[in-house]
């Protein structure tokens, strides 16, 4: 087996792992879509942010699979909010990917300080789904408050949050919120690559500790195979980034192992509750300052 699945609010299928592309520029980029999907992924996350789509488009079509088998999921960044340009800014990333649908449309961020707008782009995103061209709507890095102000104005659930969460910042708390109102958590930086681009906050990188290092000798796997399989088996899905090829197919290579209740609670025991990002609660598009381009 190389992947399972999770049942989304509306019954779409949600592949549990992914393949996510921050930070994965040209022709690496595309390469590395196209070797994940050929390795079994089945899910790639991308985003208008990250300013890939075009090549992740590429990768895709690259790689020849059924495009029915390939779990698309982009986001709308925050400069787009609002209902008319949010519109607008899911065209743009649906002709960038070079798709007619989307199976997964994120809102990236909330804008807690313009939430009204925060409000209307999500109602385009419920337009979108309902007119077919998407399969699903969620959002991320939403706190429980803004999930339940969302809750307050709209009509469907987000399918997804996507949240970063990793073993040293677990979101317990968030999770729980997650699971009452029937919202599938996604993980992002699953392994702890916030470290890499957001700086360090002081903890040690989960792929640098040493009792996620044991576990992963005695398995005979490696750190990252052992954090994704312990997100796994709290029912969540993970979208690991890298554009290397070992990594790529090493990071899907976690089916065939499982962790021990001991182990789980040596890795549920690393939470430090601090995150390694920018706090949701004061995001605003000057705090994230990133232009995305109109074509
Ligand atoms: P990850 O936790 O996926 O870690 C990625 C980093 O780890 C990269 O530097 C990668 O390098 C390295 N790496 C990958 N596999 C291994 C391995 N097996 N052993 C050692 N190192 C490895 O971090 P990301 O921050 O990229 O998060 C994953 C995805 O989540 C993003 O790519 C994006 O799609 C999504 N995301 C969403 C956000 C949101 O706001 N919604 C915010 C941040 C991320 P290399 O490529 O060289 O292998």
């Amino acid at each position: 087996m190389t992947h399972s699945t999770i049942t989304l609010n509306n019954g779409v299928e949600l592949p549990s792992l992914g393949l996510g592309v921050l930070l994965s520029e040209g022709d690496e980029a595309s390469t590395a879509v196209t070797t994940a999907l050929r390795a079994g992924y089945r899910l790639v996350d991308t985003a208008a942010a990250y300013g890939n789509e075009r090549l992740v488009g590429r990768g895709i079509r690259e790689a020849e699979v059924d495009r029915a088998e390939v779990f698309v999921t982009t986001k709308l960044w925050m400069t787009d909010y609002g209902f008319d340009s949010a519109l607008r800014g899911f065209d743009t990333s649906a002709t960038k990917l070079g798709v007619d649908y989307v199976d997964l449309y994120l809102l990236h961020w909330p804008w807690p300080a313009d939430f009204s707008r925060t409000i209307a782009a999500y109602r385009a995103a419920e337009r979108l789904l309902e007119e077919g061209r998407v399969r699903a709507i969620g959002v991320a890095n939403f706190l429980p408050e803004h999930l339940r102000a969302l809750a307050r104005e709209t009509d469907v659930v987000p399918a997804v949050n996507q949240v970063e969460l990793h073993p040293n910042f677990q979101q317990a708390d968030q999770v729980a919120v997650h699971q009452e109102l029937g919202i599938a958590t996604q993980a992002w930086s699953p392994i702890g690559g916030v470290y890499g681009w957001a700086g360090g906050n002081g903890s040690v990188p989960p792929l640098q500790n040493e009792t996620i290092g044991s576990i992963a000798s005695s398995h005979g796997k490696t750190p990252a195979q052992v954090i994704l399989r312990w997100h796994l088996d709290q029912g969540r899905s993970v979208v690991p980034k890298s554009v290397k090829p070992e990594r790529i197919a090493s990071n899907i290579d976690v089916f065939d192992f499982e962790l021990t209740s001991d182990e789980a609670r040596a890795i549920a025991a690393l939470d430090t509750g601090q995150r390694g990002a920018v706090d949701p609660a004061i995001v605003t598009p000057e705090v994230i300052d990133l232009t995305i381009d109109p074509a």
